[in-house]
């Protein structure tokens, strides 16, 4: 696929993502809270996760709060991507999605809808909207319990 098609594919599915998101709301129960705020855009998401009842799974993940396209779409697809994975693989897949942010790695085909926002990281000032609900997310699961916690902030 040429690559001016690839772009327009990707930005497709970040606008439909932004106007329909699939995972808006919150999680219930509620065994994890994390707000995130990325200052240079203005995003601000509520992060919130349904472990299993060892802890040690995600069951559901969702989110509410506003911000542009880029973080909006960013968080409906990472809660599609989590559902059903260890804590443990998730956050490989932060560092994984991070990677990708920095042109380092790619999503397996399993996930290759991630690899979406691959296009987000020609423009720089962009790379922390699509990175917010990724960095939030590992503040939630680092934290040990529902609390709410500080917000975090990926300046
Ligand atoms: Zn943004």
């Amino acid at each position: 696929m040429a690559l001016d098609n690839l772009r327009d594919l990707y930005q497709q599915v970040i606008l439909e993502r932004y106007k329909k998101p699939r995972n808006r709301g919150k999680a219930n129960p509620i065994d994890r809270y994390q707000k995130g705020h990325n200052p240079s855009c203005g995003d601000t998401i509520e992060l919130t996760v349904q472990l299993n009842a060892l802890g040690d799974r995600i069951e559901d993940v969702k989110f509410e709060g506003e911000g542009c396209a880029i973080a909006l779409a960013s968080a409906d697809l990472m809660a599609d991507a989590l559902r059903g994975k260890t804590t443990a693989e998730a956050l490989e897949m932060v560092q994984r999605f991070q990677s990708m942010m920095r042109g380092e790695a790619e999503f397996p085909q399993e996930l290759r809808k991630l690899n979406v926002m691959q296009g987000v990281a020609q423009f720089p000032v962009r790379i922390k909207c699509a990175n917010l609900s990724w960095h939030t997310l590992k503040a939630a699961l680092e934290s040990s319990e529902a609390a709410q916690p500080a917000a975090v902030s990926n300046e």
